[in-house]
Order: structure tokens, then C-alpha cells, then sequence
């Protein structure tokens, strides 16, 4: 099967395996271990992943926390602003097309006394800034919105986002999990506060990630929510998963030096793929076109149901517009953010490709997708014949 689904996982890069392979063989030693030299060529291979990481945001490397992934990154950063902040405030900003990852962990917070603002979007999936301006009140004391979105590539007004947060003194957190290797992330261009992202969504392993916390504005504090050996300056214990550290270092170099050309090419060929399925009937493109990551298509196909899309579509490793729930099948919250009816949320694939997409591939997807939904439109008792 072609293996169209980047924004869920990309491959392991073969050259990230190559750097992290002595991590897991000869040098296996503990990163926080003084006294000998297993513990030092650990130490000194995370310190140069912190710095390869930083070079790809332009921050320092003092101001990268090593996670378990962006889940982790997301909750370390709004449950730690929520506790540390508890005496200004308890109102955070965010959006309904977010991660579960920050949904949830906002949900979760108002269990504990957390009041949350959930933004709307408009139909090409972008929040409002004044409507963001008119939701804060003296009690906010974080704005957190979503970098790119993960289902349909739409890229927030971040510079925009953080002066409007730092006009009122208020700390700007994004989850920049598809944006980080994949678009130019500056967090000074930005002034991002706290930045979450993941190894494995930019050619990475999984199980490592990062939380950028800058450190030259000293009000941007977070507590821990993991307590123990006191590592990564006692914001995050435990022991270092050193060959997942440098996995993330390497992969995050290669980003720097290769995302121009990347994102040219794949960009190209997202457009042809994009171009050539628009052109079959009652086809929409979910999404701001503007305004949207180089390697992401998220595109509707009224009168074909979802399910039976994606069953036909075996040989092609894509997302439908759906998330499995524990019971049933639900629509795309985001997708339906953007206006879509239940039915067409159901009726919408996302592609995302990656850096070893070929044209090959986009060719035969394209035909794929042409074959099996004039297939199931012609089976469908709602479409015209
Ligand atoms: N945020 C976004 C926008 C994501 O796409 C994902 C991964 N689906 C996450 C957070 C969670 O990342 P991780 O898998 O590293 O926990």
C-alpha cells in the first residue's frame, strides 16, 4: 500500500536510524551519570541534540525540555502554567479545532476549577483575532492555539496570536507538532512562550519530544507534573531516553537543512493531487488554501460514505474524516468546526505526504481515488445517474 498518511506518523529517516543505533548498542550509558565515561558520551550526545533542535527554531538549547512526545509536551505546559499562575488567574484561550491532546488536558482542568474559553473557527478553519482580544479578561493567563492543524494543515496567524497575548501580559503557548520540520518555526520571529512538537512527525522515533520554554523572559514559569530525579532543570524527571533524544537532534537537522527543498517539491505535488481531484464532480477542499502546510490535502466527496471509501481505497494508507470512539464512528469535530455537515465530514479523506512521496505514487493515488468513487456513486441511491 502507498502510505499516504504523514500527519499520523512519518517513516523513521534511514540517517536518523544510523545516528541513534550506538544509543542503543555500545553507548548505552545513563545521560546523568558523572562519574564515568558511559555517562558522559550520553550527556554529551543529548547536549548536542538539544542544540541541533534549537538551530531549527532559533531558540537556545537551554530552553528545550525533553518529553515523551507532544501529548506529554502539551500537558507539561498548560496543567504547569494553570499551577503556577493559580494566584493570577484560571482562564485559559484556546480553540475547538485543537489537538485532544490540548482538548482534553483543558477539559481535565476544569474539573479543577479551570474556566476555558473554546474559540470557534470560520469556515476555512481560521480563529478570529478579535473575537481572541474580546475573550480575554484579567483572569486569562494563557492563550494556547495550535500552530498548523493537524487534519486539514490550516496554519493559525501566530505572530498576530502572541502580540495580542503579550499586549495583556499573558503567556502564548502553540502546538506546533505539524508545523516544527515541516515549515520555517522561529520562536523569537513568533515570540512563542512555551512550544510543543514530536520526533515522529518529522521523520523522528517515536516517544520523544519537546517542550520549548523561553527562558529570556523570566515570568514564563511552569511546575512540573513529573516529580522525581530533578532532570531537565526538575521540569521533567526521569532518566533521558537518550537514542530517542538523538533521533529527534538528528531529525530535526535534517529539517533545517533540507524543508525549503522539501516543501517545494511536495508542495508540487500535493497541488497536482489536490488539482486533479477537484476536477471530479461535488468535490470540496476543506481548508485555507493560503494559508495551509505544503503537504497536506483534506478533500470532501459528497455521495460516497466515508466507510466505504476508505474500504475501497485498501491499497492507500489515508485518514477518513472520522475518529473510531469507543462505541461508535464519530464525524471530524474539526472538520465540522469548518461548517461541514456530519455527512460530508464522514464523506472527507485527508492526504498528507512526506519527504519520500514519490510522483509515482501521487499518480496512482490519484487514479485510485477517480476509479473507486465514480464506483460507489454509481452503487449510491443518492447520486444522480
Ligand atoms: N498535537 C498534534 C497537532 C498532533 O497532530 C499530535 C499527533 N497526532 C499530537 C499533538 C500528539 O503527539 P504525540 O503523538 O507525540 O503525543
Amino acid at each position: 500500500p502507498i502510505y499516504l498518511d504523514n500527519n499520523a506518523t512519518t517513516p523513521l529517516d534511514p540517517r536518523v536510524l544510523e545516528a541513534m543505533l550506538p544509543y542503543l548498542t555500545e553507548h548505552f550509558g545513563n545521560a546523568a551519570s558523572r562519574d564515568h565515561a558511559f555517562g558522559w558520551a550520553a550527556k554529551e550526545a543529548v547536549d548536542y541534540a538539544r542544540e541541533q533542535i534549537a538551530a531549527l527554531i532559533n531558540s537556545n538549547p537551554k530552553e528545550i525540555i525533553f518529553t515523551s512526545g507532544a501529548t506529554e509536551s502539551n500537558n507539561l505546559a498548560i496543567k504547569g502554567v494553570f499551577e503556577m499562575y493559580a494566584a493570577k488567574g484560571n482562564h485559559i484561550i484556546t480553540v475547538t479545532t485543537e489537538h485532544k491532546a490540548v482538548l482534553d488536558t483543558c477539559k481535565h482542568l476544569e474539573k479543577l476549577g479551570g474556566a476555558i474559553t473554546y474559540l470557534n473557527v470560520n469556515k476555512e478553519g481560521l480563529i478570529d483575532l478579535n473575537e481572541l482580544e474580546a475573550a480575554i479578561t484579567p483572569k486569562t493567563i494563557l492563550i494556547s492555539v495550535m500552530y498548523a492543524n493537524n487534519e486539514t494543515g490550516v496554519i493559525q496567524p501566530i505572530r498576530e496570536i502572541s502580540a495580542i497575548a503579550h499586549k495583556y501580559g499573558i503567556l502564548f503557548m502553540t502546538d506546533a507538532t505539524q508545523a516544527v520540520g515541516k515549515i520555517p518555526v522561529d520562536v523569537e520571529a513568533d515570540k512563542i512562550d512555551l512550544m510543543a512538537f514530536s520526533g515522529h512527525k518529522l521523520y523522528g522515533p517515536k516517544g520523544v519530544g519537546a517542550l520549548y520554554v523561553r527562558r529570556k523572559n523570566p515570568s514564563v514559569k511552569i511546575t512540573a507534573q513529573m516529580d522525581g530525579g530533578g532532570h531537565e532543570r526538575g521540569m521533567r524527571s526521569g532518566t533521558l531516553n537518550v537514542p530517542g533524544i538523538v533521533g529527534l537532534g538528528k531529525a530535526c537537522e535534517l529539517c533545517r537543512l533540507e524543508m525549503a527543498n522539501d516543501a517545494e517539491r511536495i508542495g508540487k505535488l500535493r497541488d497536482h493531487l489536490e488539482t486533479e481531484l477537484l476536477q471530479i464532480e461535488e468535490t470540496q477542499r476543506n481548508g485555507y488554501k493560503e494559508h495551509c502546510l505544503p503537504h497536506v490535502a483534506n478533500i470532501s466527496f459528497k455521495y460516497v460514505e466515508g466507510e466505504s471509501l476508505m474500504m475501497g481505497l485498501k491499497d492507500l494508507a489515508v485518514s477518513s474524516g472520522s475518529a473510531c470512539t469507543s462505541a461508535s464512528m464519530e464525524p471530524s469535530y474539526v472538520l465540522k468546526a469548518l461548517g461541514l455537515s456530519d455527512n460530508l465530514a464522514y464523506s472527507s479523506l485527508r492526504f498528507s505526504l512526506s519527504r519520500f512521496t514519490t510522483a509515482e505514487q501521487i499518480k496512482y493515488a490519484i487514479s485510485h481515488v477517480q476509479e473507486v468513487v465514480e464506483k460507489l456513486r454509481n452503487m449510491s441511491p443518492h447520486w444522480k445517474m
